[in-house]
């Protein structure tokens, strides 16, 4: 098992060493054969999955304001700025509840129900806008967390919030504009916790550690899957390199679905396209 402080880090690309011997692929029928004849199957989504229902990434390039949104998703930050950093996932809190589940996160939660009494059908997500539990999704694994849940810097309680706004004074606020330049909201008014402790969001923020219990359950459902499907931009950071390499060098079967190959695992399969319809087709649905 592999040790289970894992750290996230800003644009990490790992060092995976590269399986030469795959074949590369987008033999459909060849690999939904596999699929079928699968029982433990993983599902590992990176970000980029929700970008079909307008959702932004929020990586190394984008910004916030005139921030670096990146320099935004850090406990220094929150500690240093908690109204900016409000703000800012406040904003994202409100354009992740208008936006809805996509054809991709539908599929998926179709393929569960379809075939979840036959199969071990486990998602793992660095996504933290909820649309996959929205789409139905039910085992699911949110390595990062959730924009949908706060925990207390002083207790330490995570609690789900789908609150909107999460409390009064956020209301109107968070504009991305570039002109918007101050934050000055009181810190006795942003989310509190009932043991009047500072709420954060539940996110895995940069430089902090996964939760070890999460991971666990990632690794154990890597450990036991037979396909492994990665789809969005996972399989060239963190931890989509890492599981996808761990699964395919156990054996199992591996598929890509992204606008293009990664440069560090080499995958069985690789269906370059929409998700919306590279994952479906794929799914058999
Ligand atoms: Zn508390």
């Amino acid at each position: 098992m592999r040790a289970l402080n894992i750290i996230r880090w800003k644009s990490v690309v790992c060092s995976v060493p590269k399986t030469t011997s795959i074949r590369h692929s987008s033999h459909l029928s060849s690999f939904k054969d596999s699929l079928h004849a699968a029982k433990n199957v993983v599902i590992i989504s990176g970000e980029d999955i929700s970008s079909e229902s307008g959702l932004p990434t929020y990586g190394s390039n984008e910004h916030w304001r005139k921030y670096q949104a990146l320099s935004l998703a850090t406990s220094g930050a929150f500690l240093t700025f908690p109204s900016l950093v409000w703000e800012f996932h406040h904003h994202r809190r409100e354009i992740a509840t208008q936006a809805q589940p996509n054809e991709t996160h539908k599929a998926i939660a179709q393929f569960e129900e379809k075939y979840g009494s036959d199969k071990s059908i486990t998602v793992i997500t660095q996504s933290i806008d909820g649309l996959h539990a929205r789409a139905g999704t039910k085992n699911l694994i949110e390595l990062h967390g959730s924009l949908f849940k706060t925990r207390c810097i002083r207790c330490n309680e995570v609690l789900t919030n789908n609150d909107s706004p999460i409390c009064e004074v956020l209301a109107n606020k968070g504009s991305p504009d570039i002109q918007d330049t101050h934050s000055d909201i009181p810190e006795k008014l942003l989310p509190h916790c009932s043991c009047s402790g500072l709420l954060r969001p539940h996110i895995v923020w940069f430089g902090e550690s996964l939760e070890p219990s999460v991971v666990e359950k990632a690794e154990e459902a890597i450990s036991t899957c037979e396909v492994c499907l990665v789809i969005g931009s996972a399989a060239s950071v963190f931890p989509g390199a890492i599981y996808a390499s761990d699964a395919i060098q156990r054996g199992a079967i591996a598929a890509e679905f992204n606008n293009s190959p990664s440069s560090i695992v080499e995958f069985h399969y690789f269906f370059e396209g929409p998700y919306s319809r590279t994952v479906s087709e794929a799914l058999g649905l």
